[in-house]
């Protein structure tokens, strides 16, 4: 068996942990990313037959039934997955119809996976079922997403086209919008199933006055959508305050659309 340690789809994890660590995204312990992955990807560094722990779930996801996962730990840090991966993150693969999470990697200090697990498993179906090559969920709290859930109107239609309006490059990497849901307790069923809804109609879904939820087929897709979207709130926050002289237009979006290939969401330009 070759070193899990330096399988492809670990040192990506390991570098994006570190990454939203340094862009201050994720405080302490906040935050969290599962990523899906193929018994083939696994074979030549784990033996998928061998299991450390069986971990109840607490909810049932019948899609998922025997996908694998590399998730990172509740309570842990992002900013100490670098030095001690087996620690902070763990390999699971569902069965019981998603109620039990096989433990066949990691969380070699007793520990299990992110108690917002839930909200991720639940997002993976849902995103599944629009994207069958979607693989990534992640969770994290870029400063000014959150500001402008205390400023903006949580109306998804306005939220999104502020979004769009404050970069050129919105329209094209999220043509899809941005859903919004109100305040709810984190670590709920209740909270990852209202999620997984709102995750069927956009890859980014924020959770006012906590953070941001986005889904994508690899690491670095996932990651540059969150990017984007903290970046055209950061140009908001900047701005939200002064006279606004100048804008991006519908009609300009349009041209966006057109040049690149994209579709906006129905009915969110004029
Ligand atoms: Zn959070």
């Amino acid at each position: 068996m070759k070193d899990v340690l330096n399988a492809p789809f670990m040192v990506e994890m390991i570098r994006t942990t570190a990454n939203m660590y340094a862009h201050g995204w994720d405080e302490r312990n906040g935050g969290n990313i599962s990523l899906l992955l193929n018994e083939t990807e696994i074979s030549a560094y784990l033996d998928p037959t061998r299991v450390l722990r069986m971990i109840p779930t607490g909810f049932a996801a019948p899609e998922l039934e025997g996908r694998y996962f590399l998730v990172t730990g509740t309570g842990k840090y992002f900013k100490n997955v670098p030095y001690d991966p087996a620690a902070n993150l763990g390999l699971v693969r569902l069965a019981d119809g998603g109620r039990t999470a096989e433990l066949l990697w990691g969380f070699t200090d007793g520990g299990r996976f992110t108690s917002e697990f839930p909200a991720h498993m639940m997002s993976h179906v849902a995103r599944l079922a629009a994207d069958p090559v979607n693989r990534v969920v992640m969770h994290c709290h870029p400063a000014n997403l959150l500001a402008m859930t205390y400023v903006h109107t949580l109306d998804e239609r306005e939220f999104t086209r502020t979004l769009w309006q404050m970069c050129t490059e919105c329209i094209v990497v999220f043509p899809d919008g941005v859903n919004v849901l109100p305040w709810m307790l984190c670590g709920t069923n209740e909270i990852g199933q209202a999620t997984a809804e709102k995750m069927r109609t956009a890859r980014l879904v924020v959770w006012a006055q906590h953070g941001v939820y986005g889904a994508g087929r690899d690491l670095d897709e996932t990651f540059g959508l969150i990017e984007t979207a903290e970046k055209a709130a950061e140009i908001y926050m900047k701005i939200a305050h002064l006279p606004r002289l100048n804008t991006i237009t519908d009609a300009q979006m349009h041209q966006l659309e057109e040049r690149f290939g994209v579709k906006a969401r129905e009915g969110y330009l004029s």
